[in-house]
């Protein structure tokens, strides 16, 4: 079978439409575009266990208030954080600002320091594949809607 087109890691399973080209990739990088086939249901009800353990991480959304308020809890200006974190004054403001999304690195370095919660697991969505399947092959859904009668 072919590899995955986008991480080369896995065997494709499905294709997926990206802003008009069709590319032929693993479940797990099935998110990044529309699903428009199927390859093999019972090799993508395989892969699927995989995926879980390849979680994606992202910063939360609610970053600014977070590393604001928690300073602020531990009663320290934007110059005594800046030496803490030995990150620029301008860098802490536009954290602040929400103008300014932490790496997921540095959020984890500020989760570490503060004793909050930045950093947060993206869960892949099951649902993807099965709901934008356009074919008219057995998806998925109806695979493991059968298997449970
Ligand atoms: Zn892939």
């Amino acid at each position: 079978m072919a590899q995955c087109e986008m991480c080369g890691k896995a065997a494709a399973a499905v294709v997926i439409d990206v802003e008009g080209s069709n590319l032929s990739v693993c479940p797990s990088c099935s998110g990044y575009g529309t699903v428009t086939k199927n390859f093999s249901v019972t090799s993508s009800l395989q892969r699927y266990s995989y995926t879980k353990e390849t979680p994606e991480w992202s910063v939360v959304s609610d970053y600014a208030s977070q590393i604001r308020r928690s300073r602020e809890r531990k009663g320290m200006s934007h110059d005594d954080f800046s030496k803490l974190l030995q990150e620029r004054e301008t860098v802490i403001s536009k954290w602040e600002a929400g103008t300014l999304k932490p790496s997921v690195d540095t959020a984890r370095r500020l989760e570490r320091i503060l004793g909050i919660k930045l950093v947060q697991e993206d869960v892949i969505e099951k649902s993807a594949v099965t709901t934008t399947t356009k074919s008219d092959e057995l998806t998925l859904g109806d695979f493991v809607k059968i298997r449970k009668r």
